[in-house]
């Protein structure tokens, strides 16, 4: 067998964006030797590209701002279908965390009386995304890693060593997993480690750990337009399920309404949301600002029924009312995809978004830096002059890793997980700037709950040799030629191979990127963003097929940076990832928030109380067996609904019952104080 680097640490955290950093400082303040690792640079993140600002109810602009405010606007915007004890503890520590952000360093702009600023953004009532101009995420990772740094520099202090008590493996990528014996046949095994390789040398890594903190991000790369970079391929989101943890919600996928749309090779790329916050407004080809067309019976009341009004609102928010271009994300995109359809968008299937007539060019590149580069580099388009076209990309995904709100714990004992792979705080629908706030808090609470767990254990559970061997195998099977596979051979002496780079063809196996390819199309094409029966059932067809091929899948070369490998392994994930989209979406008869079925156009008050739980099949399941016994390289994956537990009476005293009426079934508003009846 390979030779395998060996570590040791309490906690492993998997993943160096806002929320896997968070939860490393905790668990090392906690006094923790803790390991961070991720697939890229360190500081190459997601939460790096984020633009738009972080939420927080601090009142700074507004005062009438308060987490309850918060509480109620990122309900309704998931459409009530979120874990509200997440969204509680969100809209409470919020504030805390950006405090927090600023004692670390982080410097915030600021309103004139010097309070940090807040910006408008939709579905938010008040002014309340915290930003520093469109490079919030920037500071915001930035300012982590400094206060990893200078906790690095303490261990120096003390010990002797930097790296004593928190080492980051950057450009390093966990395949697997590792657990101990299960204690009953439907309870997982506790963690104790997992597998990775490095990505310039392709050697593997074990770590031994008896905490592992997921926090890899999204899943966009399995959708063909998408504002997601490489990275994400919902590797935290397989590597639970394989686990044995469960996933939720993972019908809902957010498609933001303004990605670029030209020129071809940087379709999907962002726009931020923050351009409408700042006064920028949607208009067709008929110069028309058509988003006063689509405000939802739900949000009716809610915002401005004229130009006029949407106007003023920019400037007074008491006596006005918010513009519909600032509906939540999921209404916009919708409203787009209509517009276009129906043959009223820009050249390049897209629609306008106009900032250049609404304000001088100098302010747009005050407030827009970054939105100003983007366009002259990469489209040749001045937006201080011209509108920009835009229309919807696969950007976020509201379903993850289900776990405890209070400790982001999984169903796996030590197994824990914050920030965009975990599930429930976003219900349906997230609101933007939700996302930043939601990795400091919950990050914070993965920290602490992993650490809390280490210092709880009586006994560390041992990484089995013969799971290392397993999970080093599947690691290094795609450069076995798929018939060699059954004999159980491994590309285990790869290493030694001479030759390019890349895939192999013909008939020596499949290739990886042609499978990535034909996996985006068909994701964006039938699990997009309008859905049908039909097309979703010819998704899991096609899936099927897929599942077959990417087990041919086969690499040349050697494990030196070998990108035709790392892909292949990626795919793995994508598939599984995008088995449990298909199969959710295809069982959810209603549209909420990110799944719209264009068959069960509406909300249906019976789906509202009721989530749709990923987990691996289990023996009798159908689809649960694989020449009887379960598939290890892709086990299949089953879904079904759970309820969601009812909301706490003093949260649900925080809604009108007659809002709550559009989105609850009577018999559950039954313990609603204002219920009379
Ligand atoms: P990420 O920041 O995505 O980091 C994931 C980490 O996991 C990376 O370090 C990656 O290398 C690592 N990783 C993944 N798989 C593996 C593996 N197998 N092994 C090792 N490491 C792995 N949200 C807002 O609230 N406000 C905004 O203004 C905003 N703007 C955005 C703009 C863009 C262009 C995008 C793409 C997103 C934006 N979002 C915004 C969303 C937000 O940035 C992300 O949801 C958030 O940053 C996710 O953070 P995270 O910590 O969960 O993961």
């Amino acid at each position: 067998m390979t030779e395998i680097e060996r570590h040791e640490y309490d906690v492993l955290v998997i993943g160096a964006g806002g929320a896997g950093l968070r939860a490393a400082i905790e668990a090392r303040e906690r006094g923790l030797r803790v390991a961070i690792v991720c697939k890229s640079l360190f500081g190459k993140a997601h939460t790096v590209m984020a633009e738009g600002g972080c939420a927080a109810a601090m009142g700074n602009v507004n005062d009438n701002d308060s987490w309850q405010v918060h509480f109620r606007d990122t309900m309704r915007g998931g459409k009530f279908l979120n874990n509200w004890r997440m969204a509680e503890l969100h809209a409470k520590e919020a504030p805390d965390r950006v405090w927090e952000l600023e004692m670390y360093g982080a410097l915030f702009d600021r309103t004139s009386d010097g309070r940090i600023s807040q910006r408008h953004f939709g579905g938010h009532t008040y002014p309340r995304l915290a930003h520093v101009g469109d490079r919030t995420g920037l500071e915001l990772l930035r300012t982590m890693q400094q206060r990893i740094v200078a906790l690095q520099q303490d261990d120096h202090a003390e010990t002797g060593d930097y790296e004593a008590r928190l080492r980051v493996f950057a450009e390093c990528t966990v395949t697997e997993l590792l657990t101990g014996p299960s204690d009953a046949p439907d309870q997982p095994g506790a963690i104790a480690g997992a597998l990775g390789y490095w990505r310039e040398s392709g050697r593997l890594v074990l770590f031994s750990a008896p905490a592992v903190v997921l926090a890899t991000g999204g899943i966009g790369k399995s959708f063909q337009v998408t504002s997601n970079s490489w990275e994400y391929t919902g590797d935290g989101h397989a590597l639970a399920l394989r686990a044995g943890a469960e996933l939720i919600d993972m019908e809902f996928v957010q498609f933001h309404p303004t990605g670029m749309v030209w020129p071809p090779s940087v379709k999907g790329i962002l726009v931020t949301e923050g351009v409408r916050g700042d006064g920028g407004v949607l208009k067709n080809s008929d110069g028309k600002r058509f988003m006063f067309d689509y405000v939802p019976d739900v949000f009716k009341g809610q915002y401005a029924q004229s130009e006029d009004e949407a106007d003023r609102w920019y400037d007074d928010q008491e006596n006005n009312r918010r513009t519909p271009d600032l509906l939540p994300r999921d209404e916009v995109a919708r409203a787009i995809n209509t517009e276009v359809k129906e043959g009223r968008g820009s050249p390049h299937g897209g629609v306008y978004l106009d900032i250049a007539s609404r304000m001088p060019a100098e302010e747009i590149k005050r407030r827009l830096p970054s939105m100003y580069h983007q366009f002259k580099e990469l489209a040749d388009v001045d937006i201080t002059a011209e509108p920009m076209e835009v229309g919807p990309t696969c950007h976020y995904v509201m379903g993850g890793i289900h776990v405890d709100p209070d400790t982001g714990q999984s169903r796996v004992p030590g197994l824990f997980a914050a920030g965009e792979c975990a599930g429930g705080m976003h219900g349906s629908n997230r609101l933007g700037g939700n996302s930043l706030s939601d990795l400091l808090v919950f990050g914070r609470r993965a920290g602490l709950g992993a650490a809390d767990y280490v210092a709880d254990l009586d006994r560390r559970p041992d990484v089995r040799p013969a799971d290392v061997d397993a999970a080093a195998r599947m690691t290094l099977a795609p450069f076995d030629p798929p018939s060699a596979r059954t004999g159980g051979a491994s590309g285990a002496d790869a290493a030694s191979g001479a030759g390019a780079n890349g895939a192999g063809e013909s008939g020596a196996g499949e290739n990886p990127y042609t499978l990535h390819a034909e996996l985006q199309r068909m994701m964006n094409d039938l699990v997009g963003i309008i859905r049908t029966e039909s097309e979703v059932a010819e998704a899991q067809r096609r899936l099927g097929e897929l599942r077959t091929r990417v087990r041919q899948v086969f690499v040349e070369g050697h494990r030196q940076y070998n990108p035709g490998w790392h892909l292949a392994l990626d795919l793995r994930n994508m598939l599984v990832v995008s088995e449990a989209v298909a199969s959710s979406a295809l069982l959810r008869t209603e549209s909420r928030g990110g799944h719209t079925r264009e068959d069960h156009p509406g909300l249906d008050p019976d789906w509202r109380h009721r989530v749709l739980v990923t987990h691996l099949a289990r023996d009798g399941e159908p689809d649960g067996e694989h020449d009887g016994g379960v598939d290890p390289v892709l086990p299949r994956v089953a879904v079904g609904p759970a309820e969601r537990a009812p909301m706490r009476e003093d949260l649900l005293a925080l809604f009108d019952l007659a809002e709550l009426e559009k989105y609850y079934t009577p018999s559950e508003l039954a313990a609603h104080p204002g219920n009379t009846a």
